[in-house]
């Protein structure tokens, strides 16, 4: 038997129609929260996306369409969203990685990567706070990476947009921290920072690792998991989804501000 203590909340998770997103977004609904989503792709992969979330136990989820490159795009969004139904969770999950070295890395590429990874949380999150302050509850989950605590090679754009997106939610948490009770739940905004998850955006990084390495696809991951993550393992998206959840939980109303590793010991090092 689920705990379905989200029921009377309202869950948008932006990002969801692929990877951790919509496995954060099947787990919301899960635990009874009402789910909107966004993210890019074709109609096919967006209702397969909305039929997967209310076999989870949504029950109506809805696709609210933005390209988050752009903030009328975002604030349209939101206004609709807000129109069906006033978030309480918001969890901004969308995002692109590109690697290449800094010299060779495209200027549109860092424009992309800051537009989506970072601005779109600073637009959602200044049009979602305003409402959960009044309420007295809200929960802001940003999936940042080990990327918003480390750096590594040949992929400023990103990192530079997961510590930009850290600092975000630290100033966010600082400024709604006092927001609400105990009882009423709080308001608290934290980052989650996932070392290697399986999904579509790591695959050309696996694919030029086996090509690298030779072998099959199983060689070409462990070579990348070597390097940085020593517990050998990747995460699931729905193991992360699993720690979104719990942040959303009553107890949680003193966890603010945190940039929460999952990364197997990386950032241990
Ligand atoms: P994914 O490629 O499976 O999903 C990315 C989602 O972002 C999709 O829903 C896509 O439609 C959406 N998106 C991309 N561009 C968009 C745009 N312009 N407008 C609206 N939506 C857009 O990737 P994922 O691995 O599930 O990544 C989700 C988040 O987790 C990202 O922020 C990523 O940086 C982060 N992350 C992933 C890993 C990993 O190893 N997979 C590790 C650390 C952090």
């Amino acid at each position: 038997m689920q705990d379905r203590f989200l029921g009377d909340r309202t869950a948008l998770v932006t990002g969801a129609t692929s990877g951790i997103g919509l496995a954060i977004a099947q787990a919301l609904a899960a635990a009874g929260a009402r789910v909107a989503i966004s993210g890019l792709g074709s109609d096919q992969q967006i209702s397969d996306a909305l039929a997967s979330i209310d076999a989870a136990g949504a029950n109506g989820s809805k696709h609210f369409a933005a390209d988050l490159r752009d903030a009328a795009a975002i604030e349209a969004m939101m206004s609709s969203c807000a129109s069906w139904s006033q978030p309480d969770i918001l969890v901004n999950c969308a995002g692109i990685q590109h690697t290449a070295s800094l010299e060779q890395m495209p200027a549109a590429t860092w424009d992309a990567v800051l537009a989506i990874n970072l601005s779109a949380a600073f637009h959602t999150m200044r049009l979602a706070l305003p409402a959960m302050a009044a309420r007295g509850f809200g929960r802001v989950i940003n999936i940042a990476s080990v990327h918003g605590l480390v750096a590594s090679v040949n992929k400023t754009p990103y990192v530079a947009s997961k510590f930009g997106l850290v600092g975000l939610s630290k100033g966010a948490a600082l400024e709604y921290a006092g927001q609400g009770s105990r009882t009423s739940g709080g308001v608290t905004v934290n980052c989650v920072c996932p070392g290697w998850v399986e999904t579509p955006l790591i695959e050309p990084q696996v694919e030029a690792r086996q090509a690298a390495v030779g072998g099959s696809r199983d060689d070409g991951v462990r070579a990348l998991l070597a390097e940085k993550q020593p517990s050998g393992r990747m995460s699931l998206p729905a193991e992360i989804a699993e720690l979104v959840v719990w942040l959303c939980r009553p107890a949680a109303h003193n966890l603010t501000g945190a940039a929460i590793p999952v990364d197997g010991g990386w950032t241990s090092q």
